[in-house]
């Protein structure tokens, strides 16, 4: 069973190509989705990669420069057309709302279905959206503009019961949720069965965590550790990293090296500056500090395997 699927919608920087878009990601963890960014055309890409666009309920974007929110008003409107009733939740700068209302009243675009906007924390970490099973935070990223990087982490699992056990002692079904809560068991003759014996370590948390666009933050290991997967911008290589600094964003090199500071497990790249045109130095760039790096480029789909935390790569083709 899949732990997480991340759809790459976009993953060019500023200038869209006819083969790359800007930023635009679709994340779903069980039964939860979430749209990261939304750059120009990226309702057509929710089509190409065959997302229903019911599954919309939440949207984050990271900041606002066009190539991250251009694509918001259009799906909107899109929305409205297929008759959505349901509440639709976005989260971002604090002027993201007057941004889009104010194109909204000039087009007059009546969108009926409630518009919810959460207005993200410019100077710490801070608890966006929590529901049974997982926690979102944002927090602050380096970009000249008020920008955010996001954090997706499963709460942890209760642990699980032991077959051989729970039919060799009878336990009844009444005590089984206090056990996998950790508690101990008391049999009828008083005789306790401490709750490792009865019970199976859970497995750990997952987590994926979203920065672009950013300089490299050094202290982002102070918002979150250890994530399962973590997207990071690589705009540019190491040779243009005057430009990366002058434009505040990252190289491949700096992408790699924050991984690593983070402890994270997988690192993907992408928001890769036009001027390149095979993104094999990039790659070989970021791997140089952090083997295992990938790049997310639009029409992958990346899932993890419940189990073996296994990373598996798909291209849009192949899951079509
Ligand atoms: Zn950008
Ligand atoms: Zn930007």
């Amino acid at each position: 069973m899949e732990l997480l699927s991340l759809s790459i919608l976009g993953s060019s920087s500023a200038v869209p190509l006819s083969d790359r878009s800007p930023s635009a990601q679709f994340l779903q963890i069980g039964k939860e989705y979430f749209l990261l960014d939304c750059g120009e055309g990226t309702q057509v890409k929710l089509r190409q990669h065959r997302i229903g666009f019911s599954r919309l309920k939440h949207i984050m974007i990271s900041h606002l420069h066009g190539d991250h929110f251009y694509g918001l008003v259009p799906l909107l409107s899109t929305l409205q057309l297929l008759d959505r009733h349901a509440p639709l939740y976005l989260y971002g700068p604090k002027k993201l709302e007057v941004a889009i209302r104010q194109q909204l009243d000039i087009t007059d675009a009546h969108i009926s279905f409630p518009l919810h906007f959460k207005v993200l924390d410019t100077e710490r970490k801070d608890l966006i959206y929590e529901s049974e099973h997982l926690k979102v935070h944002s927090f602050p990223l380096r970009h000249g503009v008020d920008c955010f990087g996001f954090h997706f982490e499963e709460k942890p699992l209760a642990r699980k019961m032991r077959k051989d056990v729970l039919e060799e002692l009878s336990i009844p079904v009444a005590e089984i949720r206090k056990i996998k809560a950790g508690a101990d068991w008391h049999d009828q003759k008083g005789k306790v069965y401490p709750n490792a014996h009865l019970t199976l370590e859970a497995p750990a948390p997952f987590s994926y965590a979203y920065c672009t666009d950013t300089l490299p933050v050094k202290h982002l290991h102070r918002y979150f550790s250890e994530p399962d997967l973590f997207y990071h911008e690589a705009t540019f290589l190491s040779k243009d990293a005057q430009r990366a600094k002058q434009t505040q964003h990252s190289t491949a090199a700096q992408a790699a090296e924050i991984a690593e500071i983070c402890k994270a497990k997988q690192l993907l790249i992408g928001h890769f500056s036009v001027r390149y045109k095979s993104f094999q130095e990039l790659l070989e760039e970021a791997k140089l500090t952090f083997p295992n790096t990938a790049i997310a480029l639009e029409g992958y789909r990346f899932s993890l395997d419940r189990k073996t935390r296994d990373l598996q790569i798909e291209k849009e083709n192949e899951y079509r």
